[in-house]
């Protein structure tokens, strides 16, 4: 740099300094009126006060709005930096990404910093203090008093998220405020220490925003994701609560660690928990490391950044439902004051010893990328992934790896040797028209390695959470492993290179509009958006029950027909029908005639009518408000179509005959119990009403009589207590193994292949199975008459994931979907969620078959 250029920077420095100096950023108790702890701030104010430091301290913080709720909450990050790195924020970031090679120039990073330290605040609405403590500590960074700050941040970008889930923090703030003694009540009995569903915990739609990273189907999540992934820090932090007796919890987490984790990341666990520790003993506060918390399912705000070459660390302060102040169970009284502070100690000593280590933190970083792309560890190199040709499954598959900028290339040619993903053995077979493959040698190998495992590298069995997920399963999409990269589909950079592949279907056809009716094909989500508003644009739309050709081409069951006849005009409704399959992606195809070469003729009795379904769901506090969230996010904002939330005990005062379709999630309705609710139910099946147990709320139909049983419950238990008096020693159970000994009966989340019987419209659009994520060790008995085994478990169908033992036998031969038609309705039972936490794909349209093709 010449002097002429040093100078005038100076001069400009200056008076950057000089426009902005006078000013200095209120404290929060000075901006707030209000000490911090006093009072549970409102997001509104949160906002307000890191827009007021943006505005009085803009020379050391930048504030970025990156996104909205639901609910329209703003979502922010403010980027601390001192005042040079400030003004080369963009110059910072695109260095980093150099440095993780996932830029489209492939020149090297600089190594030189500065190291990125990323703090996000209150993932969880109901674990309000940490975003108490955000507010001290960016006051903390920014005033000019702390000289400490300023020597940090001469090599630290510290970028915070205040309030990852605004909707939800504000739903326990304004729920607190609203019944809270004028003085804080730390009697744990009084009502302001007991929340009332669905709580703050998640975001608008009832979903876990902490499990969410990796799979992004909220709003929050996505719009935070890009910009994680735009600058892929070198520290993550995720700050929670837990019980309010349990002292406080940091790094190094607990076993089971996915044995991607590299021992640079266990290694700086270890500083940062004995930094945070030597703050903790100097003020006499307990904690606790290594224990509870571990690092396996990926879609955590620990895992995810560990995963994408972070230290990734989840802090838990003592403090669900604590309020202002609690009484804990040792006598002490815990005060928001102390909550916030503690989380205060460990973000600041986070920050330290990321400033005194930042050249290591970067040297590995960088490292971790290199050999990430050079020598990717896993079973295979390279994944083959098949085209499913009229379906959506790959096209989602495909949007998920773009928003994890995981790269792949279509492959349409060539013969290919692998182990197929649903038998486990090898394979040969050829590349067709919109095949792809992801070859492991690219920067984000580790995180496409651990999504991707047909069996999970688990180095423990005493896990949080799920313990399979491998996304070619999860989206019903083939998919291949192979023993080697695909020639002219290279890693190593390009970021989301797969923009711009080649789509499935197809393709779009000029489709006359003297057709005598267009045949839509039923084979994933889109095909239900397609139908949904079609419905709701009052069009009469049928469904082929079987499999027919017309015109020389072959059509699935459950294929979609509109006619002509009945429609109106011919030209009005080709143009709606044109425009909404643009909208949804679908490819209608003309049909000639009502006079089919195979199958049923379009006037059959096995062509049904789709009577547009006026829908419920019960709700409310005998309902997992996470399983509720889950179908009616599906509803808003997956598929667009109204459902009716109903509470499920104010299901005496409904009118049933107002509703065709009504869903039960998993719950344990205590209303179910009383014979008078359990007879209107059953009143209103027999009279065609179409019901849909989901999980524990087909358990508890199985006490109704309705001919669904549980296995296990007669002569299977009979024989596993003479399996017990037989072996007497089996009762002695050592005291240091509890903890491991209650999993023998667990089933955290594990594969099993269901085999369908896709004759029946519950499984129209799926091939003869479907991978069912287990998430208990219920199974049902084979139905009988007048019911269907639509979805079965046989024995061996067991296929990844940890499994008990003793879980393990009672797996087997079992009904986990079915229906049972009871006088003019039906019952439909899924024993497992099909929509968990909206990730699991290829459910979804087993549920709208459930919802739009079951009892038509
Ligand atoms: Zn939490």
């Amino acid at each position: 740099m010449s002097l002429m250029i040093k100078r005038s920077l100076l001069f400009y420095a200056l008076l950057f300094f000089f426009s902005t100096g006078f000013s200095q950023a209120p404290s929060p108790e000075a901006f707030l009126g209000y000490p911090l702890g006093k009072h549970f701030t409102p997001h509104d104010k949160i906002v307000a006060y890191f827009k007021e430091v943006a505005r009085t301290a803009s020379g050391q913080m930048k504030l970025e709005q990156y996104g909205t709720t639901y609910e329209g909450r703003p979502l922010l990050l403010a980027y601390i930096a001192s005042p040079e790195n400030l003004r080369r924020l963009e110059e910072i970031r695109v260095n980093n990404l150099k440095l993780a090679g996932v830029t489209h120039e492939k020149t090297a990073g600089d190594e030189s910093g500065p190291v990125i330290v990323w703090l996000s605040y209150n993932v969880h609405g109901n674990e309000p203090s940490s975003s108490e403590a955000a507010m001290k500590t960016l006051y903390t960074l920014v005033d000019p008093s702390e000289s400490r700050s300023a020597t940090w941040l001469k090599n630290t970008v510290v970028i915070i998220d205040p309030c990852i889930n605004p909707d939800g923090r504000d739903r326990y703030v304004n729920w607190f405020n609203d019944v809270a003694d004028s003085q804080p009540n730390p009697d744990p009995q009084s009502r302001e220490h007991r929340e009332p569903w669905p709580r703050g915990r998640t975001n608008h739609y009832n979903f876990d925003l902490n499990r969410d990273w990796a799979w992004q189907t909220q709003t929050e999540t996505r719009q935070r994701l890009k910009k994680y992934n735009s600058w892929l820090p070198q520290v993550h932090v995720d700050y929670h609560e837990q019980g309010y007796n349990n002292p406080y919890y940091f790094a190094p987490a607990a076993e089971p660690y996915h044995d991607v984790i590299t021992p640079w990341q266990r290694e700086f666990q270890v500083m940062i928990g004995k930094n945070n520790a030597r703050y903790f003993d100097r003020n006499g506060w307990l904690y606790f490391t290594k224990q509870e918390f571990d690092l396996f399912y990926p879609s955590y705000g620990d895992t995810y950044p560990i995963y994408n070459g972070a230290i990734g660390m989840t802090f838990e302060q003592g403090g669900i439902s604590a309020g202002l102040a609690v009484q804990t169970a040792d006598g002490d009284t815990l005060t928001l004051t102390d909550r916030l502070e503690h989380h205060f100690t460990t973000g600041i000593s986070t920050i330290e010893v990321a400033s005194q280590n930042a050249g290591r933190l970067i040297k590995e970083f960088h490292n971790y990328f290199v050999d990430a792309a050079a020598h990717p560890g896993g079973d295979y190199k390279a994944y083959f992934l098949r085209n499913d040709s009229f379906g959506d499954r790959l096209e989602r598959l495909k949007a998920f790896l773009d928003r994890n900028m995981i790269e792949w290339v279509p492959v349409s040619s060539g013969s290919f040797t692998g182990t197929d993903y649903e038998t486990g053995k090898a394979a040969s077979f050829r590349a067709g028209a919109g095949d792809i493959v992801i070859n492991a040698n690219q920067p984000k190998s580790n995180l496409l390695r651990v999504l991707f495992e047909r069996q999970s590298h688990i180095s423990d069995s005493v896990t949080y959470d799920i313990t399979a997920w491998s996304v070619p399963l999860v989206y019903g999409v083939q998919a291949y492993g192979l023993a080697a990269y695909v020639p002219g589909a290279t890693g190593g950079g390009g970021g989301a290179a797969g923009a711009g592949g080649v789509s499935a279907g197809p393709g779009t056809r000029m489709i006359p509009d003297t057709a005598y009716g267009y045949a839509v094909r039923w084979t994933g989500i889109r095909s239900v958006r397609f139908l949904t508003a079609i419905l709701q644009k009052g069009i009469k739309v049928r469904y082929a029950e079987r499999s027919f050709q017309s015109g020389g081409v072959s059509f699935g069951s459950g294929t979609l027909l509109i006619t002509t006849t009945g429609n109106g005009r011919a030209s009005e409704l080709w143009a709606t029908i044109t425009k909404e399959a643009e909208k949804t992606g679908v490819v209608p195809e003309p049909i000639a005639s009502g006079f089919v070469e195979k199958g049923a003729d379009l006037g059959s009795d096995l062509v049904h009518l789709v009577h547009k379904p006026r829908i419920a769901m019960l709700t409310g506090e005998e309902v997992s408000s996470l399983d509720a969230g889950e179908v009616w996010h599906l509803f808003e904002q997956e598929i667009g179509y109204p459902v009716t939330l109903i509470n499920a005990d104010e299901i005496n005062r409904i009118q049933w005959k107002n509703f065709d379709v009504v869903i039960l999630p998993n719950g344990n309705y205590r209303t179910l119990e009383e014979k008078n609710n359990a007879d209107l139910i059953r009143n209103w099946v027999r009279e065609g009403g179409r019901l849909i147990a989901m999980e524990n709320a087909v358990a508890q139909l199985s006490k109704m009589e309705l001919g669904i049983r549980l296995k296990g419950e007669g002569a299977d238990k009979k024989e596993e207590e003479k399996d017990r008096k037989d072996n007497i020693y089996s009762d002695l159970h050592r005291y240091g193994n509890r903890q491991r000994d209650e999993i023998a009966n667990s089933v955290p989340g594990s594969i099993y292949k269901v085999e369908l019987d896709n004759s029946h419209p519950l499984a129209f659009g799926y091939p003869d199975h479907y991978y069912t994520l287990k998430q208990d060790d219920n199974v049902y008995e084979f139905l009988k008459d007048g019911g269907w085994n639509v979805g079965v478990i046989r024995k061996d169908n067991y296929v990844s994931g940890f499994t008990g033992n003793k879980a393990k036998e009672k797996l087997k031969d079992g009904l986990v979907f079915g229906v049972q038609d009871m006088g003019r309705g039906k019952i439909v039972y899924l024993a497992d969620d099909p929509l968990f936490r909206s990730f699991w794909e290829n459910g979804k349209l087993l549920f709208c078959n459930a919802v739009f093709l079951v009892g038509q």
